[in-house]
């Protein structure tokens, strides 16, 4: 009973390869290493292969005796993927593709795989339950959803089971301070703001202050990277049981704006934090919020660090314990 954690050297990734080898699972990642970091890793088995390279993934999966998948491997901008919709494509959705045939060939039937609030587009009815329409409106949103509608076909021809767990706003760090949220370049909001309060930014520019929300800023539903990470075991165990494949929000069903989260950043921080106001960032909607009755019910999902303070205290410690030397 092995289980390749697919994007291991990621952020959440990262999480998930010591949660589960925490919980006594045989953990071996898997990583082209294009944005992850071989740090980050620690002691597990590890391969430096890239998902598209199909011969290779089917010799890992067949050496390490594999037996069920957790895909975190994925290019992950907005932005990004409107400038470059070839990568996100090539990269998300072939990336799978190869992933899901080299499992075929072995006959490996259970994968769990990050997917995202993106796939969902535009939504008017807040908090977003998992039935609604999905319209993604970026090339990345769209990259996941054909990858979710890949598993459900293979699910369909060849009984390979699924659960596709889109994630709101990931944030937090371990809460040993051993592992956190590290882009390069940064794009996030909370490590940005922390960025601003070590001194290595001299501000935080806040994108958009005339949306339809009280303060004017976007609000989003933050989640802390522990509490998705076990989301992701209680899926896997689903599966095991003889469970139906399934698609669950990962969120905490409350809201932030970009204000709020500034002010409890510098709350925590103590910092003063300096900000201006900015334009909005193309491609952000206003609100996202989502629905994570269906996860809590089906899985016995439970959120242990729903605290906005502790989310960003625990980004605050890694933040602080890895860049605060510069
Ligand atoms: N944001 C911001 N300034 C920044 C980075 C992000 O105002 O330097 C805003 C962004 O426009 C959005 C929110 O913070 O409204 C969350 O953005 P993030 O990139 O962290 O996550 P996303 O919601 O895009 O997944």
């Amino acid at each position: 009973m092995s289980i390749l954690v697919v994007g291991g050297a990621g952020y959440i990734g990262s999480h998930a390869a010591k949660y589960l080898s925490e919980k006594g699972r045989r953990v071996v990642v898997l990583d082209n290493l294009s944005t992850g970091h071989r740090d980050a890793i620690g002691d597990f088995p590890f391969y430096e292969v890239d998902l598209r390279d199909l011969d290779a993934v089917e010799a890992v999966l067949r050496k390490e005796k594999i037996t069920a998948v957790m895909h975190f491997a994925a290019k992950s901008l907005v932005g990004e993927s409107v400038a470059m919709p070839l990568e996100y494509y090539d990269n998300n959705t072939v990336g799978m593709l190869r992933l899901l045939e080299a499992m075929r060939r072995l006959e490996i039937n259970n994968i769990i795989f990050s997917s995202t609030a993106a796939v969902y587009g535009e939504v008017e009815k807040m908090p977003i339950t998992e039935d609604v329409p999905c319209r993604p409106k970026s090339p990345y949103g769209s990259s996941k959803l054909m990858m979710e509608e890949m598993m459900q076909a293979f699910d369909q021809a060849y009984g390979m089971r699924y659960v596709a767990l889109r994630y709101f706003n990931a944030a937090g760090a371990a809460k040993d301070g051993s592992l956190g949220e590290r882009h390069s370049p940064e794009t996030h909001l909370i490590p940005i703001i922390l960025d601003t309060a070590l001194g290595r930014r001299e501000k935080i520019e806040i994108f958009g202050s005339d949306y339809p929300t009280p303060d004017g800023t976007c609000i989003r539903d933050y989640i802390h990277v522990e509490d998705l990470i076990s989301a992701h075991l209680l899926a896997l165990e689903r599966l095991e049981q003889g469970g139906d494949s399934a698609i669950y929000n990962l969120a905490s069903q409350s809201g932030f704006s970009n204000l709020e989260v500034l002010a409890a950043a510098r709350e925590v921080t103590g910092a003063e934090i300096p900000h201006v106001m900015g334009e909005r960032r193309a491609g952000d909607p206003a609100v996202l919020i989502a629905d994570n009755r269906k996860a809590i019910a089906e899985l016995g999902w439970e959120l242990k660090h729903n605290d906005i303070h502790e989310i960003i205290g625990d980004a605050w410690n890694f933040h602080k314990k890895f860049f605060g030397q510069d």
